[in-house]
């Protein structure tokens, strides 16, 4: 079988050129999703996720990460401060506790008696940014729940976007990981699909898997990668699987204009395929026969 892995948006090129040769040297897919999304989480210049990426409205940076190889074998962290890489320490929960998901102060407890060190994640441009945001919160007279809905929902290209990442190895075992700080000034508090298992991330050995970015809520709503997961189990094609994932977004969240819903789906064999609600998203390619950050087979509104 030959080795692959895909990553969500321009900077899962990043992702690909750090878990690439993992695969390439017969390394597991695991070790790869998990290195392939710390690279990303420690670039500063990436804003939505890791290190660098942009706050919740209080100011502070909040990561959720997911791996999974599994639904017997996965692990989370949700609202995780102060420690990177989160796709590491969700990897630990999954390693060495009996539990999914571990949330808030008591998942930092977690980390750092994992031995993982506490560091500030806020960057100067991203308190700038938060700055910025925050003076014209005040200077409209809007409460932090209505500044947040209001960036929260706009068109937000530069303030969200996760790093998602399926890796299939040589052995063929598939596994996925998600990383991000969410949506910027979101609610403090306020988690989204990236670590819920089936929403963000699903990965069923005997089928495939799938991924999702954009605005979380979409996808929560309808529990978009299981939902393509199952779609493949029933033996519809990956692009067919995320193409109903995006019919039910836009049947049942009603998104608005700007909203955006994007998935990679693998199946067990390597066949894949990314598709989105609107333009813009990219998924980055790697295997011994392609290089490359392609843009999705479905758009489903072209504009
Ligand atoms: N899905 C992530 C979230 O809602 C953000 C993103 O992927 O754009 O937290």
């Amino acid at each position: 079988m030959s080795a692959l892995i895909l990553s969500t948006w321009h900077f899962g090129r990043i992702a690909n050129v750090t878990g690439w040769p993992i695969l390439e040297n017969g390394g597991s897919a695991l070790d790869a999703v998990e290195r392939a999304c710390a690279a990303v989480e420690e670039d500063p210049e990436v804003t939505s996720v890791g290190y660098g990426g942009f706050p919740d409205a209080s100011g502070e940076v909040t990561l959720d990460a997911l791996i999974m190889v599994a639904p017997s074998r996965c692990g989370a962290v949700a609202c995780l401060r102060g420690f990177i890489p989160a796709i590491s320490v969700a990897r630990r929960v999954m390693e060495k506790t009996s539990h999914v998901l571990l949330v808030g102060p008591k998942a930092e407890e977690f980390a750092a008696a994992e031995g993982f060190t506490r560091r500030d994640l806020l960057t100067d441009r991203a308190r700038r940014a938060w700055e910025e945001w925050k003076g014209r919160q005040n200077r409209q007279g809007q409460t932090a729940a209505e500044a947040s809905v209001a960036s929260t929902t706009a068109d937000s290209r530069s303030n969200h976007d996760t790093i998602g990442v399926l890796a299939q190895d040589a052995a063929g075992n598939l596994a996925g990981g998600c990383s991000t700080s969410g949506l910027a000034f979101k609610l403090p508090g306020r988690v989204g699909d990236s670590p819920i298992i089936g929403h963000g991330l699903y990965v069923d050995p005997d089928v495939g898997a799938a991924v999702g970015t954009g605005h979380g809520e979409l996808i929560m709503r309808v529990c978009g990668t299981f939902l393509i997961v199952e779609e493949m189990r029933q033996g519809k094609l990956p692009k067919d699987a995320i193409r109903t994932a995006l019919q039910r977004i836009a049947d049942v969240c009603h998104p608005l204009p700007k909203q955006q819903a994007a998935f990679i789906a693998l199946r067990k064999d390597g066949l894949w395929a990314a598709g989105a609600l609107r333009p813009a998203f990219q998924v980055a390619i790697r295997s011994p026969t392609e290089d490359d950050l392609l843009a999705p087979q479905i758009v489903f509104w072209p504009e």
